[in-house]
């Protein structure tokens, strides 16, 4: 029998933690601020910019989104950001990935102050990360896998992990994460290029795939026993829904879990604990500058 882990649970927690941490920053006259910018209509992205505004409401983080039209340039973008960091008000800083083309995103990232940079994506908080120097920002999809772990009680010292997908924002960091001090799991990335996928995800004891092709992991490539993180999010049609389509994730739920000895489902697995460590990350920002 697996374990389900319930991402919304340990979510409404780590809300709850940063509840209290926002009342005792304000007690010291400090109100956390977050400014999430929008470049343009992706509706995906409004939808999770106005989660992200809304749960900064129910914190008592104050939030200011800023939505700019789809034909904004490059200069105009890094004039914004260069006033949100010179703003006291404003702790933390993101802009909405993708944004359109014309938009180097690498340049602005790297315009955004590093201390305000919760996203964790500055190459200043990339190398923090790298050194398991803890005065940087973490990106938030892996700290919130590496907070589930630890709620389910996962052993990872010693322990084989599998990480599948390479990218700036999950694959590579939660390598870093799973080999670091004190965490001590020996670390494998799979990414497109690896040869032989399932023979290297048997080998797992922890198994994370963020890769974005829906139900890949298939149960032959799961060990008994493992613990599996499914860290993607796909949209895949479905007739019998309202919307015509479904969320799932890179593992095939159905057939994996039995096999696992804990899982996280999608939805409701990897995807609240974004934006919970995103606030988490945020307030961490404003306590450092108070
Ligand atoms: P990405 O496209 O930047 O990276 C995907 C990675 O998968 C790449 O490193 C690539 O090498 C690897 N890959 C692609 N095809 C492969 C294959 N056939 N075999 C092995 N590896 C392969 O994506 P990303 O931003 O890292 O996101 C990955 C998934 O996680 C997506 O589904 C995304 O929607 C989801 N995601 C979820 C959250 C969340 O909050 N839960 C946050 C970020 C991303």
């Amino acid at each position: 029998m697996s374990k389900v882990i319930d991402g919304k649970a340990v979510s409404a927690a780590v809300l709850e933690e940063c509840r209290t941490e926002v009342e005792s920053l304000k007690e010291q006259g400090i109100t956390p601020g977050l400014a999430v910018v929008l470049v343009g209509e992706d509706p995906a992205s409004k939808v999770y910019v106005g989660s992200k505004v809304r749960t900064c409401g129910e914190l008592g983080i104050y939030s200011q989104k800023i939505e700019l039209p789809t034909d904004t340039t490059q200069t105009e973008l890094l004039r914004i950001v260069d006033e949100l960091n010179r703003d006291p008000s404003i702790h933390g800083i993101l802009v909405q990935s993708p944004p359109p083309p014309q938009i180097d995103e690498e340049a602005i990232v790297r315009t955004i102050d590093p201390r305000k940079d919760v996203d964790g994506f500055h190459p200043e908080n990339v190398a923090k990360l790298a050194l398991e120097d803890a005065s940087g920002f973490v990106p938030c999809t892996p700290a919130g896998c590496m907070r589930l772990l630890r709620e389910a009680g996962v052993e990872t010292q010693g322990a084989n992990a599998v990480v599948i997908g390479r990218s700036m924002i999950v694959g590579k960091p939660m390598a870093l994460l799973l080999m670091a001090k004190g965490v001590d799991a020996t670390v494998t990335v799979a990414h497109s290029r690896s040869r032989d996928l399932p023979a290297i995800c048997r080998e797992a004891d922890i198994l994370v795939a963020a890769v974005g092709r829906p139900e890949m992991v298939r149960a032959d490539w799961v060990k008994e026993g493992a613990v599996v993180i499914d860290v993607g999010i796909n949209r895949v049609e479905d007739a019998s829904r309202k919307s015509g389509y479904r969320l799932t994730g890179d593992v095939a739920y159905e057939e994996v879990a039995p096999k696992c000895a804990a899982i996280t489902p999608v939805p409701g697995g990897v995807g609240p604990m974004t934006i919970a460590m995103l606030m988490k990350n945020t307030i961490a920002a404003a306590g450092r500058e108070g």
